[in-house]
């Protein structure tokens, strides 16, 4: 769908490890220029911006001097607490520079945040309050401190694209050392081609951005196109660009073709469905034949045991869970209607015997239509 950049009025930035990092550890060069372009798009244009900002291990190595990246879990805890502060130190200190009166604030999300809609609900509340403030840009990061490897986002590229879907955001924009996505690696092919333009996030494409993984990023480039295809689903366009590249969010904002922008889908989503789909971290994934992905994409049904195929993961009834095909791409999200154990009883059986099988049923569908949002 297109936007009028013109309207845009709230805007998801963020900021990358591979723009914070020099050979030594930290390094503040480039985040310098942008929070400029921040102050300024404030001033000019009075955006609600908010910063997702890695850079809090990155900050903890220097401040620890610690030469490699930390890998066991109680290291990379302990190397973020202490540079979460150092970051926002830094964050502080510039929009003191060159804010004229703008302030940040630090938002610490942990994925299970978003998993309970009361905590979901606030948060978005907390956000919004800072926007009315206007002179507030919040700086969210994982709250690394504390998120295991069980109950975390992973990657500041999906904490990006799930708080762009929950705040309404209008525009995310991706900021790395690369200008988008290639056709093929720039660095081993130089007649790669940048893709400026996405409509639909296509296993081809996928292919393209495995091979183009950028390899100082946590992320790489997979997970910016999965950070694009959930904020597509909520309606907010992304644009993957090069955040060393001078203007660069002025010149996405105006619209000059910088980066590979990815189009939002026309669905509108509501609140509900929004939290569904983005608000919660999947607890397992059910895995469905040919004929239940036609009814749920095409037919708009809910899904029923019968074409279920898999069960991956532990879950409870009314736990969100992914809905894969049998390639493995996802289809849709929902909130299953019976635990894990009990579909992996129940798979491939008509909703008739249920009852027979479980003992009991209090529901014909595995997930509902209306507790399902096809992706
Ligand atoms: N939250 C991590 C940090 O602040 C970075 C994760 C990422 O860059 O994707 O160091």
């Amino acid at each position: 769908m297109n936007i009028d950049l013109n309207r845009v009025k709230t805007v998801v930035v963020k900021i990358g490890t591979s723009l914070l990092t020099g050979p030594t550890g930290f390094d503040g060069r480039v985040l310098e220029e942008i929070v400029k372009e921040l102050c300024r798009l404030k001033r000019e244009r009075n955006l609600n911006l908010l910063v997702v900002s890695s850079g809090a291990i990155g900050c903890g190595m220097t401040a620890l001097g610690l030469t490699e990246r930390p890998k066991r879990l109680p290291l990379k805890q302990a190397t973020a607490a202490v540079g979460q502060a150092n970051l926002m130190h830094y964050y502080e200190t510039l929009f003191r520079t060159y804010g004229e009166g703008l302030r940040s604030a630090q938002v610490l999300l942990s994925a299970s945040d978003l998993d309970n809609r009361d905590t979901y609900l606030n948060i978005r509340n907390t956000l919004h309050t800072l926007f009315a403030l206007n002179s507030v840009i919040p700086i969210v990061n994982e709250n690394d401190s504390v998120a295991t490897e069980e109950l975390k986002f992973g990657d500041n590229d999906t904490l990006a694209a799930r708080v762009a879907a929950k705040i309404g955001a209008d525009l995310l924009i991706i900021l790395s050392n690369v200008d988008g996505l290639y056709d093929c690696d720039p660095r081993r092919n130089s007649k790669a081609r940048l893709i400026t333009e996405v409509d639909a996030i296509t296993p081809e494409l996928e292919a393209m951005a495995g091979d183009t993984a950028e390899q100082t990023s946590v992320g790489g480039m997979l997970t910016k196109l999965v950070a694009a295809s959930i904020a597509s689903a909520a309606q907010v366009r992304t644009v993957i660009a090069n955040g060393r590249r001078p203007n660069i969010l002025h010149d996405t904002l105006a619209g000059q073709g910088v980066g590979t922008t990815f189009y939002s889908s026309c669905e509108s989503l509501s609140q509900r469905k929004r939290w569904i789909a983005f608000g919660r971290a999947a607890r397992g994934i059910i895995t469905v034949d040919d004929g239940a992905r036609n009814a749920l994409i095409k037919q708009g049904k809910s899904l029923l045991a019968a074409g279920i195929t898999g069960v991956d993961g532990r879950f409870r009834m009314g736990d969100a869970v992914r809905v894969a095909d049998a390639r493995n791409r996802d289809i849709a999200r929902g909130l299953v209607n019976y635990s894990s154990e009990e579909i992996e009883r129940i798979k491939g059986c008509k909703s008739a015997q249920i009852a027979t099988i479980l003992g009991q049923k209090d529901f014909d569908e595995v997930i509902h239509r209306n507790n399902m949002v096809v992706l």
